[in-house]
């Protein structure tokens, strides 16, 4: 019982972070800028007007280290269950017999199964703020979705999503939700935008990507009054909005006398990771050792595979030029379960920590990750989401070493979302092919 009990380190309400961790100041290199392509209208004057401005100041924040969290923005934080527990995975760590200890912050529990809602509560804030009364967005896997929708309703805006068409189909039940929250959702490529239609006709079976959504959503946004165009990831301030994570980490990691050694998020445009791991930043560039480790999809091998340079994050290059590890925007990643890793680019901050190298990859394919979620549910007694199975395959390697050098260590990864409306992804992966 007493272990039980002490596996659950949870937080009061009053310790909920006041104010966002912007990293940039301290990036021990300035972070390239986004650019324009050149080639007609400028791409960052167009996203200048479809995205909230507050966001946009925020992304090229060079000074301040500390942002106030508006007020209205932490109630919120409260409604949707802040701060969130971190618990000790003893289950999983007795099954793989190893001397490490396995820490996992529940970010799952925030009621739309991701922790999504971080950052879409502030962007429909400002949103509103700023006199808009649409969000329009893409999703991949439908988590971000599904967080704009529940955002939307919490502040009484419409909005509409762009969901990559292989996850439309293979997760009817996240657009069912959506639709529940009033969103309008339409699978990507679509006939509704011109960008969705030129796809369609090079590629009448297109299967769709984050990508894909990307181009529908910004063309939809620019012809749609009062409408604000939010991303759920890549972006600075999603980032920084994510940073309540890992700083709700540190404080409950202090609290039981503990430090991490290595801190494990999986990647497609960053949030999760950054959430979890620009807090501890300041302490890794001051000498700190916590090891930094991005986990991908071996779908989309951005950061073990990818080079280093500028890119749209889109295919119909609608987004501004934006440095970071990419496999060129013509890249179209298999129709693998795992929606929310399949992006040919990502975020400038994670890519110029991965240059410094202050942060490590792994790749791993569904297989493995499928089963690694496997393993958890059997252990633990809970069902990660495919994005979140990634990181625990890379959580149970670095056990499995600790347990081979017989040296304990402290791994601490965020759990990113459950995968209630993902089963159709373990079914076909580990049921369906007797992969088990
Ligand atoms: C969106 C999502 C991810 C990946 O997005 P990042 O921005 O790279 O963090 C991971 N896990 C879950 C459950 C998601 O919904």
């Amino acid at each position: 019982m007493k272990k039980e009990i002490e596996s659950i380190v949870q937080l009061g309400v009053k310790d909920i972070p006041t104010q966002w961790y912007n990293c940039l100041p301290d990036l021990p290199e300035q972070l390239p800028p986004a650019k324009d392509s050149g080639r007609g209208e400028s791409e960052i004057e167009k996203m200048k007007k479809i995205r909230p401005n507050v966001l946009f100041e925020q992304d090229v924040n060079m000074k301040e280290r500390w942002i106030d969290i508006p007020g209205e923005v932490l109630e919120r934080y409260v409604q949707i269950g802040r701060p969130t527990i971190l618990k000790r995975a003893i289950h999983l760590e007795k099954y793989l017999d190893t001397p490490a200890k396995i820490y996992y912050k529940r970010e799952d529990m925030l009621p739309t199964g991701s922790f999504k809602l971080n950052s879409s509560i502030p962007q429909a804030y400002y949103s509103k703020l700023e006199g808009r009364r649409h969000l329009v967005t893409e999703t991949g896997a439908g988590q971000w979705g599904v967080a704009v929708g529940f955002s939307g309703r919490l502040y009484g805006l419409d909005s509409t999503v762009f969901m990559a068409k292989c996850s439309y189909e293979s997760k009817p039940y996240r657009q069912v939700l959506m639709r529940l929250f009033g969103t309008n959702v339409y699978p990507s490529p679509s006939g509704k935008t011109r960008a969705g239609q030129e796809m369609l006709e090079k590629n009448p079976n297109h299967t769709g990507s984050i990508g894909s959504a990307i181009s529908e959503a910004i063309e939809f946004c620019t012809d749609t009054s009062d409408a604000a165009y939010l991303s759920g990831s890549n972006l600075n301030h999603v980032l920084m909005h994510q940073t309540v994570i890992g700083q709700e980490v540190k404080k409950q990691l202090e609290m039981i006398g503990e430090e991490a050694d290595e801190l494990i998020a999986c990647v497609s445009g960053g949030s999760n990771l950054g959430g979890l791991m620009l807090p501890f930043l300041p302490d890794k560039l001051k000498g700190s050792p916590v090891k930094l480790t991005a986990v991908e999809s071996t779908a989309a091998p951005r950061l073990t595979k990818g080079e280093y340079r500028y890119d749209h994050g889109d295919p119909a290059g609608l987004t501004p030029l934006t440095m970071s590890y990419t496999l060129g925007m013509d890249y179209i990643p298999p129709a693998v379960h795992v929606g929310g890793l399949r992006q040919h680019s990502g975020s400038t901050i994670v890519g110029l920590l991965r240059k410094l190298n202050l942060l490590d990859a792994e790749a791993y394919d569904q297989n493995e990750a499928f089963k690694a979620g496997k393993t958890f549910l059997e252990t633990e007694g809970i069902l990660p989401a495919p994005e979140t199975c990634h990181t625990i395959a890379s959580v149970i390697n670095s056990a499995l070493e600790a347990r081979e050098s017989g040296t304990s260590k402290n791994i601490v990864f965020c759990f990113s979302g459950n995968g209630f409306l993902d089963l159709h992804g373990y079914n076909d992966v580990l049921l369906k092919n007797k992969n088990i």
